[in-house]
């Protein structure tokens, strides 16, 4: 899954869903801003970001099964937990508590 940013409004969502404008602001496709874990992002950004990783397949290994923000398939999901604590306010408990 490749997330971008909307360079308009800062919207995240995947990247198929800006087809063929932003759909929140419509902006065009070619405002976005395609993201890693070394982009920047606030609280808000990150909360988008964790709603989207539920939904990238986990294997029986703890492995993701496709690529998200840069992390390869075969990433152990608890090290992305780790960013995800690093980078969030109340870390991975508070974005758990939100589901
Ligand atoms: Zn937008």
């Amino acid at each position: 899954m490749k997330m971008v940013r909307c360079c308009s409004c800062g919207w995240i969502e995947p990247e198929d869903n800006f087809t063929p404008d932003c759909p929140v602001c419509h902006h065009p496709k070619a405002g976005v801003e395609n993201l890693t874990y070394d982009s920047d992002f606030d609280d808000r950004d990150v909360e988008a970001l964790w709603s989207w990783f539920a939904n990238v397949p986990i294997n029986d290994q703890d492995e993701i099964m496709e690529d998200f923000l840069g992390w390869n398939a075969g990433t152990d999901r608890f090290e992305i937990w780790h960013w995800f604590d690093a980078h969030y306010f109340g870390g991975v408990h508070a974005l758990l508590e939100q589901d």
